[in-house]
């Protein structure tokens, strides 16, 4: 399977779509989810193009894996849901439930969520 340059997250980060940046930098941005599920859902996308979780740790420059994990991190510190916690989902494939072919992380807050 190849990655697909018109998925929607391809297109925000080529600008083709207009987003609202809640965070960007060398690897990664960040933005709200068009449907939120909680108070806060946002998903952080890395910049390399990685269809899923498997392409991106089997592909990406150990730095890119890096980046784009601490840019989570740093994510999650900016909204303001460490004390309370928060939610990490990376939904993979066809099974997983993924719907956009490329890597996101959902970060899931501000209630308590269901197990
Ligand atoms: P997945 O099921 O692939 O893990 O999650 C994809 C997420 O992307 C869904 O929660 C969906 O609401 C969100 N989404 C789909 N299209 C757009 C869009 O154009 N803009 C934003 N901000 N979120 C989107």
């Amino acid at each position: 399977m190849a990655y697909d340059d018109n998925n929607v997250f391809a297109l925000i980060l080529a600008g083709k779509i207009p987003t609202n940046k809640l965070y960007e930098d060398e690897y990664a941005i960040a933005f709200k989810d068009l449907h939120p599920k909680a108070p806060v859902h946002v998903l952080v996308i890395p910049k390399g193009k990685y269809m899923n979780f498997s392409d991106f740790t089997s592909n990406a420059k150990p730095e890119e894996v890096a980046g784009f994990f601490k840019a989570v991190g740093k994510v999650a510190e900016q909204l303001g849901v460490v004390e309370d916690g928060y939610r990490l989902i990376m939904n993979t494939g066809n099974n997983g439930g993924q719907e956009v072919p490329h890597l996101h992380v959902h970060i899931v807050a501000g209630k308590k969520l269901p197990v």
